[in-house]
């Protein structure tokens, strides 16, 4: 392994040489003076002074040599359309939509939230903003209006960009009336909305003076050109909302320069992806996956992305693969859940379709356990590479390199750290490095590499003690994640280190579904775990204890209790963080000090054993949680 091991090496000793060299995959409008400046630790700031455009990158570079190539392919199985754009298409669109948001006064810095279904004009207006120098935030389509209300005031969006709404598996999803309610609870509203009506939902009500209408707005704008607004390379580029252990979202906040050279640099060393060529990703525009994969990494690539909405096995199992065949995708990248859906149906879907074109497909999110990536990657007959990354990070931070060495996959292990980051596992106590085949908890000494989050929006001390404080004495970037090394240098990750849960490869606080059960009038009080599921991985549940017990008396009564408190995540947050039980227990399981002891509630629901309980107050209520699942209680 030496090549894939010297260019490691050389990234982590030589890191100003190697990230200079990376640099050149991308165009500078003026070149930078510095490539790390790193006096103010752990903010690093790459190619200082250099100036570029990320939708420079992604759209204008490509006219020359390839504008009539396909630049988007808009596939929907769920209002049955498909659509290509390309470069030379997606470029004025991108314009005309840029234009449409000065027109409203949007400028350098200001924040445009997108709230959008995975369609086309999502994709113009991510691009749109960079082209302007605004900074987007977009926030994913399944969060309801508390989720998206936070989201709002915390980014105060002069510009929220929507849609009546979206579908899944065939049903219509209005996001209007969420959007609604998200402006209405909060306290710093936008100025202006601009809707783009698909026609799903013909109940749409508008609110005169502040909503526009997207068609209307871009027929104004039709032969709009808007130069692209040349930034700093770390200034922002977007804002994407993160869970962690607080009830409050974090505003992962992007550079432009650092993360254009992140993406082009990762398209070619890992995901080996090549001009003229085309990408696929399962993912959504509301998730990082979905800004780095979806539109940016592709596009800057020079490459052709597939937008796709709809879900793997709608009409049938074989969707995912007759795209593949049809648009000749060369790199996939999907989720572990997908894959685990996909493994309930008929094999024979995967033998159906000619997927000669495709190289690789990469899955991410959350832990591949080794069945399905055994059963994947034998349908396949590719390589399918488990690679591991954050929100924070922005592109893979352990993954096998095979555009500079094909080294063995190994099922149910994302290989080795990709260049630029130096991982290390530090022993939860000691802090030292553990040996081979120990537990540790997964860190990055900084400088973070170029992509990664540059800070939390708004909040530079909030990045500084939630990332870099939590390992005593040790300035290093935790991912609050275990992982263990082999004697091959392979990592495994063995799952959070906090109060994170991953829902089909989506990261869910549990304070924050915790938050919106509370907000229910009969809850005391509540916790929420990830209980081990085939499908998801994880699934929320919640352990309730209600004010007056009474109401639960009959089983009637209970199953309505648990179904209201279920629609109030759902209002809340979303269905995504809806609840898959709520169990009613009179007290919770808590430590002498008062701290509820969520990893033995979770122990229990996964059949292990709770551990260490000479903390806990009373062991009653561990049996109590023991006979909820039961079905005793
Ligand atoms: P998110 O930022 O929402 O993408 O979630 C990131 C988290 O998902 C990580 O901290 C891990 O807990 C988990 N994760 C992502 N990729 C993998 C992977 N390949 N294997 C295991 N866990 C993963």
């Amino acid at each position: 392994m030496s090549t894939y091991k010297e260019f490691h090496r050389r990234s982590i000793s030589d890191p100003e040489g190697f990230w200079d060299e990376q640099a050149k995959l991308i165009h500078w409008h003026k070149p930078f003076a510095k490539v790390l400046d790193y006096s103010r630790p752990p903010f690093a700031k790459w190619f200082v002074g250099g100036e570029t455009n990320l939708c420079y990158n992604a759209v204008d570079r490509h006219l020359e040599d390839r504008s009539d190539r396909n630049a988007l392919i808009f596939v929907s199985t769920e209002t049955d359309s498909e659509k290509t754009y390309s470069f030379r298409e997606l470029h004025a669109e991108v314009n005309r939509c840029a234009a449409m948001m000065q027109s409203l006064g949007v400028d350098k810095g200001d924040r445009v939230l997108i709230y959008m279904p995975m369609i086309p004009e999502a994709c113009f207006a991510m691009l749109a903003c960079a082209r302007i120098g605004a900074i987007h935030s977009v926030v994913f389509g399944g969060f309801a209006s508390h989720s998206l209300a936070s989201r709002i005031d915390d980014a105060s969006p002069k510009l929220v960009i929507s849609a009546d709404a979206g579908s899944r598996a065939g049903k219509v999803v209005p996001y209007k009336p969420l959007l609604d309610e998200a402006i209405r609870l909060a306290k710093f509203p936008p100025a202006k909305v601009i809707l783009f009506d698909r026609g799903l939902d013909p109940g749409m009500a508008r609110v005169a003076g502040r909503d526009l209408d997207w068609v209307e707005l871009r027929a104004q704008h039709l032969n709009a050109q808007v130069p692209c607004v040349w930034l700093e390379s770390n200034e922002p580029s977007y804002i994407l909302y993160t869970s962690g252990t607080t009830g409050h979202p974090k505003g992962v906040q992007r550079d432009v320069g650092g993360h254009a050279v992140a993406l082009a640099a990762s398209m070619k060393h890992i995901y080996c992806g090549n001009a003229g060529e085309t990408y696929f990703s399962t993912s959504d525009i509301g998730w990082v996956v979905g800004h780095s994969y979806i539109i940016y990494g592709p596009l800057i690539a020079g490459m052709a992305t597939i937008m796709y909405e709809g879900t793997p096995v709608r009409p049938d199992a074989g969707i995912l693969w007759k795209i593949v065949e049809k648009y000749k995708v060369t790199v996939m990248f999907s989720a572990p859940t997908a894959i685990r859906v996909l493994k309930k149906q008929d094999q024979a879907f995967l033998k159906k379709y000619d997927l000669s074109s495709l190289r690789y497909l990469f899955l991410a999110g959350e832990p591949l356990d080794e069945p399905s990536h055994r059963w994947i990657t034998e349908g396949l007959g590719r390589p399918v590479i488990d690679h591991y990354w954050q929100t924070e990070t922005g592109w893979p931070l352990l993954t096998s390199v095979p555009g500079v060495e094909q080294t063995p996959i190994k099922f149910g292990s994302p290989s080795f750290p990709a260049y630029g980051y130096n991982v290390k596992l530090l022993h939860e106590t000691t802090t030292e490095e553990v040996g081979t085949g120990e537990k540790g908890v997964v860190v990055i000494v900084p400088p973070l590499p170029p992509g990664c989050m540059s800070t939390v929006w708004g909040d530079d001390e909030r990045f500084v003690k939630t990332y870099f404080e939590t390992i005593p004495g040790k300035l290093v970037y935790s991912t609050f994640d275990w992982g263990i090394r082999d004697k091959d240098g392979y990592y495994f990750i063995l799952g959070r280190t906090d109060d994170v849960i991953n829902v089909a490869g989506h990261r869910l606080g549990t304070r924050e579904i915790e938050e919106a059960i509370s907000s229910h009038p009969a809850i005391a009080e509540v916790a929420v775990i990830g209980a081990a599921d085939q499908l998801k991985g994880q699934v929320p549940v919640a352990f309730a204890v209600l004010k007056d017990p009474s109401q639960i008396e009959s089983s009637a009564g209970r199953m309505k209790l648990e179904g209201d408190i279920m629609k109030t995540v759902d209002q809340q947050l979303g269905a995504i963080g809806r609840p898959a039980r709520v169990h009613f227990v009179t007290l919770l399981p808590k430590t002498r000090s008062g701290k509820v002891l969520r990893r033995s509630i979770q122990s229990i629901c996964d059949g292990r054993d709770p551990g260490d309980l000479t903390t806990i107050e009373d062991p009653g209520a561990l049996q109590q949680v023991r006979d909820a699942i039961a079905g005793k209680a």
